[in-house]
C-alpha cells in the first residue's frame, strides 16, 4: 500500500473526551472516528487491524470444530419474550417498531435468535452435537459508554452456540472451546488470564471469562499466588476459616455522633478500628423488596453475590426508602431493633462482637452491640469482595490484578432449549432437550486492549500478529534520482511479491513528520531507503521500541529476515 494513496490523518492533540491510552490512540492514528456515543466508524486502517483480529478467531473458531452462520441484527419481540427476557432486560435492549407497530430489538446477544433457528432446522439426534458461530454487529445500550471501543453500544462480536445430547457432551465442547480462546489470545500475543465468573443474565452454571490484563481494565480479578485459582472478584468465594465470635462485653448504649456519617469518622470520633464497626446498606430488589445487608466496615459489598444469595437483583435503596425502612438518614442505620425486613449478614460481620452500628435514630450510633444478646443474628452469606492478601480456595494467596474482559464462555444447559421448546427425537423417538453452551468473544474490544497493553510515549506498538501493515518504507527523497527510485519501487515490489504486508509511505512530508506517524500507527518494522543508503547498498532498519535503527543489506531477504 502506497501511504499517498491510503488516508493516514494522524493527530499530535490528545482527545479532550478520552480518558485511557487505547482511546486515545486509536483516535490519534485515525483508526476510529465516532458519530455518536458509543458508536464509531473504523477508517481503513483500523479495519485492517479489527480483520486481522477476526481472521485470527475465524480460522480458531474453525480448527476447534464451529461453522460460520450469520444471524440479523434486527430481532422479533416475539423470540424475546419466549425466553423470557423481553421484560427481564432493562433500557440495554434496544426496541423498535416497524411501519406495521410490530416490536423488534437490535441484538445484544444471539442466544434466541439460534435456539430458534436450532428449532427448524434439527431433525434428529443424530445432528447433534453442532457447533454455530458468527462474527456480527451487537448493540447494547450501555448506561455509560466510553473507553471507544472498548465499551461502545455498537461492537463487533464473535458469538458461538454449541447444542448437545448430553450435558458430558457439553462439557467436552466447553474444554475446547475454552482452549481455542487461549490460542486466539496466545497468537495475537496479549497477557491474559482466564478466571471464572459470574455467568449474569445470560444464565446457566459453569462460566470463566478471558482477561486482556491492563491497569486500565474495568474488571478487577482475584487471583491466588499458588496459580490454580483465579476469579473476577465479582465471582470469587471469600472461603478462609473464620474466627470463633468473641463473648459479648460491655452492656450496649447509644452514644452521640452528632456530625459523623461515615464510618470512617465514626470509628475515628469513638476510637475504634473500621473492622469494629458495622457497615449497614438499605438494598432494594427488582421485586421491589427492601433488605438490610451487614458488612464489617473494612469490607466491601458484592452486589452480584447479595443478588445471586436473594435470586433477584438488587441495588442501593433510594434515600426515601432508607428513611421508611429505617427512619433514619443512610449515615445512622444500623440493624438493631429493625422488624419485618430481611437481614443478611456477611460471614465476617457473623464472628464481630462488641462492635459499633448505627441506632436508627439521626446524629446516634450504638457501641457495645454483640449478636444474639443484643439482636438476634439474619441470614449469613458470603457477600463481600475478596481482598488482596486473603487466603485463597487454593491455600494460596490473593492478588488482585485488573483485567478487561475481552472473552466469556458459558455453560448454559437447557435455559434457552427449555423456555423455547426446542426439542429433537432421541433414539427411542422420545424428545430430547438438547444442552446448550455459548461462547464470546469481543473482537472490536480486542483491538482496544491491545493498545492498552502495547503502547509507548510515541504510540501503538502493535504485535505482527495484527499490526495494520508489518513494514513500513519510508522514502526518502526517492524522487530526485530515478535510479533511486526504481530501487525502492523494486524493494516494495519485491517484499508484497514475498507475501509480506507492506506500506510505502511516498507521502510528500519531511521525514520527521513520516517517522512520528510510523511510529504513533505502530508498525512494528521500519525500513528507511534512501540515496545515501542505495550508494552502499544499505536499508537503515528499526524494529518499533527498539533504541536505535541498524543498517541491513539493501534486499528483499535480509527484510524478510527481520520479520521473524
Ligand atoms: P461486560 O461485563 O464488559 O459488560 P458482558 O459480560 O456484558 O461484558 P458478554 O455478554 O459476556 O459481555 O459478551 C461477550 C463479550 O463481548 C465480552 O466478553 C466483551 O469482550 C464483549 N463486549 C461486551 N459488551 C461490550 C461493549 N459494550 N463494547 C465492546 N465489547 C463488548
Ligand atoms: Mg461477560
Amino acid at each position: 500500500m502506497r501511504l499517498s494513496r491510503f488516508p493516514i490523518t494522524t493527530s499530535k492533540d490528545i482527545p479532550a473526551d478520552a480518558e485511557i491510552p487505547s482511546h486515545q490512540w486509536m483516535l490519534r492514528s485515525g483508526m476510529i472516528r465516532r458519530i455518536a456515543a458509543g458508536v464509531y466508524t473504523w477508517s481503513p486502517l483500523g479495519l485492517k487491524v479489527l480483520r486481522h483480529v477476526e481472521r485470527i478467531v475465524r480460522e480458531e473458531m474453525e480448527a476447534a470444530g464451529a461453522l460460520e452462520v450469520l444471524m440479523p441484527m434486527v430481532q422479533p419481540a416475539e423470540l424475546w419474550q419466549e425466553s423470557g427476557r423481553w421484560d427481564q432486560m432493562g433500557p440495554e435492549l434496544l426496541r423498535l417498531q416497524d411501519r406495521h407497530h410490530r416490536d423488534f430489538c437490535l441484538g445484544p446477544t444471539h442466544e434466541e435468535v439460534v435456539t430458534e433457528f436450532m428449532r427448524r432446522e434439527l431433525k434428529s439426534y443424530r445432528q447433534l452435537p453442532l457447533n454455530l458461530f458468527q462474527i456480527q454487529t451487537k448493540f447494547r445500550d450501555e448506561t455509560r459508554p466510553r473507553f471507544g471501543v472498548m465499551r461502545a453500544r455498537e461492537f463487533l462480536m464473535k458469538d458461538a452456540y454449541s447444542f448437545h445430547r448430553a450435558p458430558e457432551c457439553l462439557r467436552d465442547t466447553y474444554a475446547i472451546m475454552r482452549t481455542a480462546y487461549t490460542h486466539i489470545l496466545r497468537r495475537i500475543g496479549v497477557d491474559y488470564r482466564v478466571v471464572a465468573a459470574d455467568s449474569g443474565n445470560i444464565g446457566g452454571s459453569a462460566s470463566e471469562e478471558f482477561h486482556v490484563l491492563a491497569d486500565t481494565g474495568e474488571d478487577l480479578l482475584a487471583i491466588s499466588d499458588s496459580g490454580d485459582f483465579a476469579a473476577n472478584v465479582e465471582a470469587a468465594p471469600c472461603t478462609a476459616p473464620l474466627p470463633a465470635r468473641p463473648e459479648p462485653g460491655a452492656a450496649m448504649e447509644a452514644v452521640s455522633t452528632p456530625d459523623q456519617r461515615s464510618l470512617d469518622e465514626v470509628g475515628a470520633f469513638l476510637k475504634v478500628p473500621l473492622a469494629r464497626c458495622l457497615k449497614t446498606l438499605v438494598l432494594r430488589t427488582e421485586h421491589d423488596e427492601a433488605v438490610l445487608v451487614v458488612l464489617r466496615g473494612d469490607h466491601q459489598l458484592n452486589l452480584i453475590k447479595v443478588s445471586r444469595y436473594l435470586g433477584d437483583n438488587c441495588a442501593l435503596a433510594t434515600e426515601a426508602r432508607v428513611q421508611q425502612v429505617c427512619g433514619t438518614t443512610p449515615g445512622f442505620v444500623g440493624p438493631v431493633g429493625i422488624d419485618g425486613v430481611r437481614i443478611l449478614v456477611d460471614r465476617d460481620a457473623s464472628v464481630m462482637a462488641d462492635f459499633v452500628c448505627g441506632a436508627n435514630a439521626e446524629g446516634r450510633h450504638l457501641l457495645h452491640v454483640n449478636w444474639d444478646r443484643d439482636l438476634p443474628l439474619g441470614e449469613v452469606a458470603d457477600l463481600r469482595n475478596i481482598e488482596a492478601g486473603e487466603l485463597a480456595p487454593d491455600g494460596g494467596r490473593i492478588e488482585l490484578k485488573r483485567g478487561i474482559e475481552v472473552g466469556h464462555i458459558f455453560e448454559l444447559g437447557q435455559k434457552y432449549s427449555q423456555s423455547m421448546h426446542l426439542s429433537v427425537p432421541d433414539e427411542q423417538g422420545q424428545p430430547l432437550v438438547p444442552f446448550m453452551g455459548c461462547y464470546g468473544v469481543g473482537v472490536s474490544r480486542i483491538v482496544g486492549a491491545v493498545i492498552e497493553q502495547c503502547h509507548d510515549e510515541f504510540g501503538i506498538r502493535w504485535p505482527q500478529s495484527i499490526a495494520p501493515f508489518q513494514v513500513l518504507i519510508v522514502a526518502l527523497n526517492p524522487k530526485k534520482d530515478p535510479e533511486v527510485e526504481q530501487a525502492i519501487e523494486d524493494l516494495y515490489q519485491g517484499l508484497i511479491a514475498a507475501g509480506v504486508d507492506v506500506a510505502l509511505d511516498d507521502r510528500d512530508l519531511r521525514p520527521g513528520h513520516r517517522f512520528a506517524d510510523a511510529d504513533l500507527i505502530g508498525i512494528p518494522h521500519r525500513i528507511v531507503a534512501g540515496a545515501r543508503g542505495f550508494a552502499t547498498q544499505t536499508l537503515e532498519y528499526k524494529r518499533r521500541g527498539a533504541d536505535s535503527a541498524e543498517d541491513i543489506v539493501w534486499s528483499v531477504a535480509s527484510v524478510q529476515e527481520k520479520l521473524y
